[in-house]
């Protein structure tokens, strides 16, 4: 069982990773993927990868901080991908969700940053890990003009959300989709139209892998604390329960999933 997308590299967990990280393995997870948002946290991502066996990094900048570039960022963020341990670059996307924490950056900004890092990725031949919220149409207009530098296990969108047209598009190009700890929550979320449930249902096991995004979107039933990749099981108890087949076919599906994406 692997956590293919947290982030145990941010402050959040500053005091306790190595209990985080040892207290994950204990309860039978055999992977952990940290992921960097912005250079600082790419970076940190590939340190605590240095650690233990097990743990990788995927470097990458979110669209959140597309408008917060330094000169050169791109040359140094290659340099940092460059490290054995990073297994993809991400998370890379579009978001244009108002957030009240972040508002919407210029699109043609954070389409800019996306496509020059799906450019990094080919360079250094390594798959996709992808952020999208309520960008998915501008999100596969980019894949397809680009479709030429995508691998050909191209790699996953993270934390999936969006219509089950859009799954079934994103699922014909070849990529793989990642369901987390807000699949336990009840109704569908704002701005969406489809549930989680729905698209949990239609994505065939063969192409879904399990995620926490640790410290965010804790599970019910504990909802409202900080989230841990220990809590992928229930993510995986989730999708069995929807899909009506046992936790070990969840996870040994799911991990064989990775395991292709990321070369492991
Ligand atoms: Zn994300
Ligand atoms: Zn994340």
């Amino acid at each position: 069982m692997i956590d293919s997308h947290c982030h145990l590299n941010f402050h959040a967990f500053d005091k306790d990773y190595d209990d985080v990280i040892k207290d994950a393995f204990d309860k039978g997870l055999t992977g952990i993927i940290n992921v960097g948002t912005k250079l600082d946290s790419s970076w940190r991502a590939v340190e605590l990868s240095q650690n233990y066996p097990n743990l990788y990094a995927i470097v990458g900048v979110h669209p959140h901080h597309s408008d917060k570039l330094e000169d050169g960022w791109i040359e140094k963020l290659q340099k940092i991908a460059k490290n054995k341990k990073v297994v993809a670059i991400g998370e890379i996307g579009l978001d244009y969700f108002s957030y009240k924490s972040n508002d919407i950056v210029l699109p043609k900004l954070q389409k800019e940053v996306f496509i020059k890092q799906i450019e990094l990725a080919y360079n250094l031949s390594l798959p996709l890990q992808i952020h999208n919220r309520q960008a998915g149409e501008d999100i596969l207009k980019i894949l397809k003009k680009e479709e030429g530098k995508l691998l050909k296990t191209p790699g996953m969108f993270h934390c999936f959300s969006g219509t089950l047209e859009f799954l079934e598009k994103i699922l014909d190009l070849g990529f793989y989709v990642g369901f987390d700890g807000n699949i336990t929550y009840k109704g569908i979320a704002k701005g969406e139209t489809t549930s989680l449930e729905d698209l949990v249902k239609k994505a065939p096991l063969e192409r879904i892998v399990l995620e926490t995004d640790s410290p965010y979107l804790t599970p019910e039933p504990y909802r409202g604390s900080r989230n841990t990749p220990s809590h992928v099981i229930i993510v995986a108890d989730f999708i069995a329960k929807i899909k009506g087949v046992s936790r070990e076919k969840v996870v040994e599906i799911t991990t064989k999933n990775t395991h292709n994406i990321f070369r492991l």
